[in-house]
Parts: C-alpha cells; sequence; structure tokens
C-alpha cells in the first residue's frame, strides 16, 4: 500500500511539524531519543501542550473532545510524533479507558471521566491481571460484591503499569460465578485514592519502576462506576484490547531506533572496517527494515479498520506480535553492535540520565537498559504466543 498525500494532508503534516518544533520540550525529545523514562509530572506535562492545542486524543471523536482527524491525519500525527522523537501520552486513559467510556459508557459517566482523561487530570491505569490470571485471564479472582448502591471489591491486581502514577484503575472483578470463566467478569471504575487501596512497586529487570502490585481491601465503588452491564466484562475486555494491541506497535517509533542502530553500526568497527559495511551485520539490518515495512501496510489497515468504527479483529494481535519482534530485534542488534561497551550498564540512566564520565561512546550508555527494558514487550499486552494462539483460532480456524 502506498501513501500519497493530499495537498491537505501535505498542509496537515507541515502544521505538525511546526508545532513539535516549537513546543515539544528538548528534554523530552532528548529522553525518549535515549529511551529515558519520563517521571509522572514530565507526562503530565506533555499531555497537556497536547491538550491545549486539541491533539491529545487523536481516535476520540469530535463529540467527546477528539480532533476529527482523518486516518491519514491520525497516521501522519504518529508518523511526525516518532520522526521528532515526541514521547506518547500514557495510553492508559486515552486510548484504553476512553476508547472503552466512549463506546460502552453512560452518558454520566461519559460527561464526568472523558473531560478529566483530556486534561490530564485523572491519570489511569490497567487492571486485568492476576497473580495466577495472565494469560488465562477470566481466571480472575477479585470479587466485587454488590451492597445497595455500592460495590464492595477485595483481591489485587498485578504488573499494573504505572499505577503509582495514576490515581484511577479501569478494573475487571468478578461479579458472580457462570457456567464459563468468562461470565460474571464486569468492569468496575476505581478511584485508587481511597485509602484500602495499597499500590506496591516490582521493580523491573532494567531496574526501574513502572510496575505494581495494587491490592483492594474492602473498597467501596459506587454502583455508577460499573461499565455496561454485569457481566459484560469480557466483551468490553477484548473490546479495549484490541485498542491496546494496536497501540503497542509504533512503526514510526521502530523507524527511529532503526536510523539509530544503523548510526551505532557506522561508527562502530567490525577488523577496521565500520559494522555496517559487513555482509552479516547488512543482512540483519535489511531482514529487519523489510519486516517494518510490511508491519506498516498491516498497520495501515488496522487504522482503517479502526476508522469506520469495525471491530479490530486478528489483525491487532498480528501488529502486536511483529510490532515487539520487530522492536526487540532492533534492540539486540543495537546491544551486539556495541559489544563490551554494553556490560558497565546501570538501569537508572534510562530515569534519570547519566553524569558520570562514558566508558566508551555516548551512544552505549542506555543500549543495554533499553535492551532490558525491551524484554517485556512480548509479555505486557497478552503475550506473543497467546495472540499466536488468537491467530490460529480465528483467521485460521485451527
Ligand atoms: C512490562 C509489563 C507491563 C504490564 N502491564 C500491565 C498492566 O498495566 N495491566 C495489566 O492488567 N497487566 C499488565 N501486564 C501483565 C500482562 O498482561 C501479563 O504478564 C501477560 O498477560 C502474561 O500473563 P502472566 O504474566 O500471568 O504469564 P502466564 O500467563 O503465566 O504465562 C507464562 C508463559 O506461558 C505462556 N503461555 C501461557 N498460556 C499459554 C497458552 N495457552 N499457550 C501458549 N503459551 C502459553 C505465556 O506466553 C508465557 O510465555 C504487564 C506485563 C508486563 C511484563
Amino acid at each position: 500500500m502506498q501513501l500519497s498525500f493530499s495537498a491537505e494532508d501535505r498542509a496537515f503534516q507541515q502544521e505538525v511539524r511546526s508545532f513539535l518544533k516549537d513546543y515539544l520540550p528538548p528534554r523530552r525529545r532528548a529522553q525518549e531519543r535515549l529511551g529515558i523514562a519520563l517521571s509522572r509530572d514530565e507526562y503530565v506535562q506533555w499531555h497537556r501542550i497536547l491538550y491545549e492545542r486539541g491533539w491529545v486524543a487523536p481516535t476520540w471523536p469530535k463529540e467527546y473532545g477528539g480532533p476529527g482527524w482523518t486516518v491519514t491525519q491520525r497516521f501522519i500525527f504518529e508518523e511526525e510524533l516518532g520522526e521528532a522523537y515526541a514521547p506518547r501520552p500514557l495510553p492508559y486513559g486515552l486510548v484504553m479507558c476512553g476508547s472503552m467510556l466512549i463506546r460502552f459508557g453512560t452518558p454520566e459517566q461519559k460527561a464526568f471521566y472523558l473531560p478529566r482523561i483530556l486534561s490530564a487530570e485523572d491519570l489511569w491505569c490497567q487492571g486485568y491481571s492476576e497473580p495466577g490470571a495472565g494469560s488465562d485471564l477470566a481466571g480472575l479472582q477479585t470479587r466485587a460484591e454488590r451492597r445497595g448502591d455500592r460495590y464492595v471489591v477485595n483481591g489485587t491486581k498485578i504488573w499494573t503499569s504505572y499505577a503509582h502514577y495514576a490515581n484511577r484503575c479501569f478494573c475487571l472483578v468478578r461479579t458472580a460465578r457462570g457456567a464459563r470463566k468468562q461470565d460474571g467478569v464486569s468492569v468496575l471504575l476505581i478511584d485508587l485514592e481511597r485509602p484500602s487501596v495499597t499500590i506496591r512497586p516490582i521493580i523491573g529487570l532494567d531496574g526501574l519502576h513502572y510496575l505494581n502490585q495494587v491490592f483492594f481491601d474492602n473498597v467501596e465503588v459506587p454502583a455508577t462506576d460499573l461499565v455496561g452491564e454485569e457481566g459484560d466484562g469480557w466483551k468490553i475486555a477484548k473490546y479495549i484490547l484490541g485498542h491496546e494491541r494496536v497501540g503497542v506497535a509504533s512503526f514510526a517509533r521502530a523507524r527511529k531506533l532503526l536510523a539509530r542502530l544503523k548510526k551505532i553500526a557506522a561508527a562502530e568497527r567490525d577488523a577496521g572496517r565500520p559494522l555496517i559495511e559487513t555482509d552479516a551485520f547488512r543482512r540483519k539490518v535489511a531482514e529487519i527494515e523489510i519486516e517494518l515495512t510490511s508491519l506498516q501496510t498491516t498497520g495501515l489497515r488496522v487504522l482503517a479498520a479502526l476508522s469506520a468504527d469495525r471491530e479490530v479483529g486478528p489483525e491487532a494481535s498480528l501488529l502486536k506480535i511483529r510490532g515487539t519482534e520487530v522492536e526487540q530485534r532492533i534492540s539486540e542488534l543495537m546491544s551486539e553492535a556495541i559489544a563490551w561497551y554494553g556490560h558497565p550498564y546501570d538501569g537508572p540512566v534510562l530515569k534519570d540520565g547519566w553524569n558520570e564520565p562514558p566508558i566508551g561512546p555516548d551512544y552505549a550508555a542506555t543500549v543495554n537498559p533499553f535492551y532490558f527494558f525491551w524484554r517485556k514487550a512480548s509479555i505486557s499486552g497478552g503475550s506473543n504466543e497467546i495472540q499466536r494462539n488468537i491467530i490460529a483460532k480465528r483467521t485460521l480456524g485451527l
């Protein structure tokens, strides 16, 4: 699929470019380029810059505060963010919870929550996984018992990304025991600032804190914060996962990573020659470039489905598998290219930057933390093995 932009699209592209040139804080750009994590305040600041411009929720319809863009404009916007090394705002409110409420929320829920998501007054996290219920998500045990006009929630969620940044959680809970495990699952919107909620950090392989375990101990939730009907949770969860998996693959970001890999491989030498000029390394880079081009085409097909308000089917799984594999492969090749300069790595470099004298070339400092960080990509959002099962069942009919 070849995209040729109309004159209006090219004008829009220029508008996005000059906005990013003027408003993207240089430190955010540098953080994104080096793969350094953003603090809560930094996320909120960048979110609000996009919000002020009316561009923070590209996928939302205009009536809810979205920019009302065409698929091509959304594509251009994503690409320009990637080109400019602009971080993406956290997706849990804007992409997942927002899309869910637009589709399944009551008028009151939309009126209350959507503006707060847009303005970053609320930051959300996603409460799906539990100890013992990850791939087998329907096995979740967190209970919500209806008592009058409230639910009382007990249980725990794990691997909850950025729960320590968030003040709300959209949560899968069990409201009944049905014939199938998928029955009796519901979605509740939970205020994390209640005293009976505890959030504990989990430190990742890269030494950083973005994961958490969240505990609910008799947490009271107003019944008006149930999304859809009781028992609709499985249907809603699948809808949100489609959006999540599409969001996982960013080809603009992957292209920038590939460009960074090429720069590193041009600077590093193998027996006196730039690494990028050796046949073996060139072949590896070419393979990734081909993968990335086909990934981009699939991404456009999925965007078209989303804009026509069609459910995103197994293509989202395909995108998730390939998108994460490509980025993992790039991170592996970067690590291979810098060789021993990667050994003295330090995880917190990704969070706070680095003010020690560099060991080896500047670009080497974040390569291995980034490699470790990306190991998670094939697990979060539903592991790639599970995505393959979905394709086998729903596309191949196996
Ligand atoms: C960095 C990160 C961020 C995350 N953020 C969130 C979040 O914000 N909110 C949230 O709710 N969850 C989050 N998760 C959880 C994530 O969704 C789960 O880790 C994932 O679904 C896998 O579940 P599990 O960890 O329980 O592994 P398990 O389900 O125990 O799987 C272990 C291994 O067995 C394989 N496996 C399991 N079942 C099958 C099968 N039927 N066929 C083939 N292979 C199988 C899996 O692929 C995996 O390799 C996050 C995870 C990570 C790593």
